[in-house]
C-alpha cells in the first residue's frame, strides 16, 4: 500500500494518493457545504538544474522542496509528488483567501536558495489554483482546471493564479487550431511578410526576414507567436519549416530575376536542429528552387543551441560548411555560455528586442546591449539589433557600433509585394538624395 500510494523519491505522497483523498475531501466538504481548493505546483528551470548537476542532484532538490511546502501546510492539508516536477497541494477546506494566502506562502518558503552538494541554487515556481465547487465538482476537473493556471501563472510571471473560464476557452482554442494547422500547412493558408535588415554604416537594405502569419478562413490572420508553440508540440513544425524554406527560396528566386538580389532570414526551431534529415532536406530545397544556400540566412534562438549544445554544434557547423548564413537569435535570453559562443560556427548575434526597446530607459538593458556589441565584435561577429523603434534608438547602437539594424523604425513586416514595393520607393528616394532619418548617420537627423 505505501509503495502504491507513496513517491520513493520524494518520499511524499503520490498522484494516486492525492486524487484518492482529493475525492473524499470533495465528498465531505458537499455534505458540509464547504469548499476546497487545489494547488498545483510547477518548479521552473529544473532542467537545466538535472543537466548541471546530474539527476541524483535533481531528485534531492525535490525532496527539499516538498520539505520546505510540508512546513507552510497545517496538519490536515496535503502536499503530492504528482509527476515530474509538479506538486500538488490539497487544501480540504479553503475559499479563494486562504488559498491565496498558502500560495504566498509557499512561494516565500521557496524563494530562498537552497543547498544542494555545496552548491545553492535558486529555484521559481508558479502555481495554480482551482477551487470547489467554482471551478468544478470532479477531482480530475479540478486538477485540469488547476494545470491550466498553473500555466497561465507561468505565462504572465506572477507566481500564483486562479482558474478562470477564459483560460479553458483559450486551451480549446489552441485545441482546435493545433488540429488545423496541418490543413493550413498543405492547403497553402500561411503566408511570408519581409522585414528589412540595414546596414547602419551605409544605410543599404542587406537582407528581409521572413516571418510566417497564418491566414485562417474564418479567423483571418494568426499570429506565429500563436501557432508556433503548437506546431513545436505536435511535430508539426517540420512541415511547417519546409513550407516557410520552400516559399522563401520561390519569393527569393522571383526578387533575383527582378533585379533584387537579398539573402531572405528563415527561423529554425530548437526541433529543427534535432531532425536527422535538416541538412538534406536544406539541400534538397536549395536544389529545387535552382538557389545558393547564400540566399538563404538561418535564425536559431539562443535556447536552441543552448538545449543540445554538442548536438548543435555539429549541425551548425555542417550548415555553415554548406554556404548558410547563421544568426544566433533572440540573444540574451537565455543562457550561453560566452566562452561557448565562441565556438558556434555563427556569422552573427541578433540582440533581443526586449533588451533594445528599452534601451534608453533602462541602464540594464542598456548594459547588456553595449556588452553584446563588444562581445560579439571580439569574436570576430556581426551584431544586429531587432525591435529598433525610433530614431533615438538608431543614433545611439550606431554610437556603439552595431552593424545592422531592424526595427518598426524601418518598416513592419510586409506582404511580399508590399516589401517590393517599400524597396523600389527607397531607391527612388536615394536616387533624388532624399534620405530618410534612419539611412544616414546622426547627423542627419531632421
Ligand atoms: P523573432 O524571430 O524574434 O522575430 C521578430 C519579431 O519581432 C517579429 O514578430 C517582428 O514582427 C517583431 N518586430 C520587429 N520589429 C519590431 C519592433 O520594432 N518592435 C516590436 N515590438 N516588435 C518588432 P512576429 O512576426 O510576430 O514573430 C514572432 C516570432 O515568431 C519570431 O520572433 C519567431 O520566433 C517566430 N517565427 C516567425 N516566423 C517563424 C517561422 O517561419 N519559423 C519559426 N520556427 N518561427 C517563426
Ligand atoms: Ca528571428
Ligand atoms: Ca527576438
Amino acid at each position: 500500500r505505501r509503495m502504491a500510494y507513496h513517491d520513493s523519491l520524494t518520499d511524499l505522497p503520490n498522484h494516486a494518493y492525492f486524487e484518492e483523498r482529493l475525492q473524499q475531501a470533495l465528498s465531505e466538504a458537499s455534505t458540509h457545504g464547504q469548499s476546497l481548493a487545489v494547488l498545483l505546483l510547477d518548479l521552473d528551470r529544473l532542467r537545466e538544474i538535472n543537466d548541471a548537476l546530474g539527476f541524483h542532484q535533481g531528485d534531492l532538490l525535490f525532496k527539499d522542496v516538498g520539505m520546505r511546502i510540508r512546513g507552510v501546510l497545517k496538519e490536515d492539508e496535503l502536499v503530492a509528488r504528482m509527476r515530474g516536477d509538479e506538486f500538488g497541494i490539497l487544501l480540504p477546506v479553503s475559499d479563494t483567501d486562504h488559498a491565496a494566502a498558502v500560495a504566498r506562502r509557499i512561494l516565500d518558503a521557496l524563494g530562498a536558495p537552497f543547498t544542494i552538494s555545496g552548491l545553492m541554487l535558486n529555484v521559481s515556481a508558479a502555481v495554480g489554483i482551482s477551487l470547489f465547487p467554482q471551478h468544478g465538482s470532479e477531482a480530475t476537473r479540478l486538477i485540469q482546471h488547476a494545470d491550466m493556471a498553473t500555466r497561465q501563472a507561468k505565462k504572465s510571471g506572477k507566481g500564483y493564479t486562479f482558474y478562470t473560464a477564459e483560460q479553458d476557452e483559450g486551451g480549446l482554442r489552441r485545441l482546435t487550431l493545433a488540429g488545423e494547422l496541418r490543413r493550413a500547412i498543405e492547403e497553402d493558408e500561411l503566408v511570408l511578410h519581409y522585414q528589412p535588415k540595414i546596414n547602419m554604416r551605409t544605410g543599404q537594405v542587406c537582407g528581409a526576414e521572413a516571418l510566417v502569419r497564418w491566414i485562417h478562413p474564418q479567423q483571418g490572420m494568426i499570429p506565429p507567436d500563436e501557432f508556433i508553440p503548437l506546431a513545436e508540440h505536435t511535430g508539426l513544425i517540420k512541415p511547417l519549416t519546409d513550407w516557410v524554406v520552400g516559399a522563401a527560396l520561390r519569393q527569393s528566386s522571383t526578387w533575383r530575376h527582378a533585379g533584387v538580389a537579398l539573402p531572405v532570414a528563415v527561423n529554425l526551431s530548437t526541433r529543427n536542429l534535432r531532425d536527422a534529415e535538416l541538412l538534406s532536406k536544406m539541400t534538397r530545397l536549395v536544389a529545387a528552387w535552382g538557389a545558393e544556400a547564400g540566399w538563404l540566412e538561418l535564425e536559431l534562438t539562443e535556447s536552441a543551441v543552448m538545449d543540445d549544445p554538442e548536438g548543435a554544434l555539429e549541425i551548425l557547423r555542417r550548415l555553415s560548411i554548406l554556404g548558410f548564413t547563421l544568426f544566433i537569435d533572440d540573444f540574451g535570453t537565455g543562457y550561453s555560455s560566452l566562452g561557448y559562443l565562441k565556438k558556434l560556427p555563427v556569422n552573427a548575434v541578433k540582440i533581443d528586442k526586449s533588451f533594445v526597446i528599452d534601451m534608453l530607459s533602462n541602464t540594464d538593458s542598456a548594459a547588456i546591449v553595449r556588452a553584446t556589441v563588444v562581445l560579439a565584435h571580439d569574436l570576430g561577429l556581426k551584431v544586429v539589433a531587432e525591435g529598433v523603434e525610433n530614431q533615438a534608438t538608431w543614433d545611439r547602437l550606431a554610437a556603439l557600433g552595431c552593424d545592422v539594424a531592424q526595427g518598426y523604425h524601418i518598416s513592419k513586416p510586409l506582404p511580399a509585394e508590399q516589401f517590393k514595393a517599400w524597396l523600389d520607393e527607397r531607391a527612388r528616394n536615394a536616387k533624388a538624395g532624399k534620405h530618410a532619418g534612419h539611412t544616414r548617420p546622426r547627423s542627419s537627423r531632421a
